[in-house]
């Protein structure tokens, strides 16, 4: 029998996986926070996926962390800010030849995971498919889009992107897994805080073309600095590109901020500040975005780590 997939966390994209992995007949086990989740998983039947409006439900086996199967392959589908004690659970569960697929947003959560079991290979993930939850234990798979995959201290591709071929997830193994994380974060970090604070889609920024400007030019200074120029390359280009492109969309952090719910900044433009100040970087244009952002989520008594 081939090795289960272990899921932890049924939010979004946890959901999307699970069903997917399950629906191609893959073995899947769905981790839960603790029993009271668990008897709500149980007495909704299973996890249903939302797809072009078709309702499908799977039922993928539930456990708690703390259920003794060993556990060899795990795919951590949590926020990036419950991602370490999310996982420091499961340590005693991991195998020794352990891999963890992390797909958490942004940069810092995925070190501090590895920190936490550095028996385990893990695996970074970087995607552009979109789900959202419109109730309990059911998704909505919103945006076909694809998933890169590596492994920055190993390059070969693991055996197991067969199971990815088969329950139809796209993807591809990369080895410049890194470059793409810190790419992404910076078009994050020059647009989602904006929205925000500007409270308003992507397309609104095209009218705040100059403060996007500046942003963008300092967080190619930053990914200079930090070795990792080709993240560097057409920045400001690709950010135009992606405002236009995406100009009736709401951020996901407008989206996290409107509906009250803690956002991933820390992981985001506070992990570029972070490194900026670590390597002695003055950016503040940057570090000015961060403050007001932060004031602006107190403001609405919203954390701002
Ligand atoms: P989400 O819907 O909030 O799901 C996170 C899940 O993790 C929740 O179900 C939560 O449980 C669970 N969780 C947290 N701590 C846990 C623990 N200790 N044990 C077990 N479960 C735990 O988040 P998401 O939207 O899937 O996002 C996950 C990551 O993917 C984020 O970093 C996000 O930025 C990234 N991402 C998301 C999308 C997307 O379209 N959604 C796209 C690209 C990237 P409860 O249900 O009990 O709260």
């Amino acid at each position: 029998m081939s090795t289960p997939w272990h899921v932890l966390g049924a939010g979004s994209l946890g959901t999307l996986w699970a069903a997917r992995l399950a629906r191609a007949g893959l073995p899947v086990r769905l981790i839960v926070r603790d029993v009271t989740r668990l008897r709500s998983y149980e007495a909704a039947g299973g996890l249903t996926l939302v797809e072009q409006g078709q309702a499908s439900t799977y039922a993928v086996p539930g456990q708690t962390p703390d259920n003794p199967e060993p556990i060899r392959r795990l795919l951590v589908a949590c926020k990036a800010y419950d991602a370490e004690s999310a996982v420091a659970r499961l340590a005693p569960r991991l195998t020794t030849d352990a891999e963890l697929i992390l797909l958490q947003n942004g940069l810092g959560s995925q070190d501090a995971v590895a920190t936490r079991v550095p028996q385990a290979r893990c695996i970074s993930a970087s995607s552009t498919e979109g789900a959202f939850r419109d109730g309990d234990w059911r998704v909505v798979f919103a945006g076909h889009g694809f998933t890169w995959l590596g492994d920055a201290g190993h390059p070969v591709a693991p055996i197991w992107l067969d199971d990815l071929e088969a329950a139809r997830i796209p993807h591809e193994w990369s080895t410049d897994i890194l470059t793409r994380l810190w790419r992404k974060l910076a078009l994050n970090c020059a647009i989602n805080p904006l929205t925000v604070l500007h409270n308003c889609r992507n397309g609104g920024l095209q009218e705040h073309h100059c403060e996007v400007a500046t942003l963008c030019a300092e967080l190619a200074e930053l990914l200079q600095r930090c070795g990792q120029p080709a993240a560097a390359e057409n920045l400001q280009q690709e950010v135009e590109r992606v405002i236009h492109a995406t100009a009736a969309n709401y951020s996901s952090m407008y989206q996290d901020v409107a509906n009250q719910r803690r956002t991933e900044i820390s992981y985001l433009l506070g992990h570029a500040c972070t490194v900026a100040a670590r390597h002695q970087l003055n950016l503040p244009h940057l570090n000015q975005l961060q403050q007001r952002l932060v004031t602006h989520l107190h403001s609405l008594g919203l954390p701002s780590d």
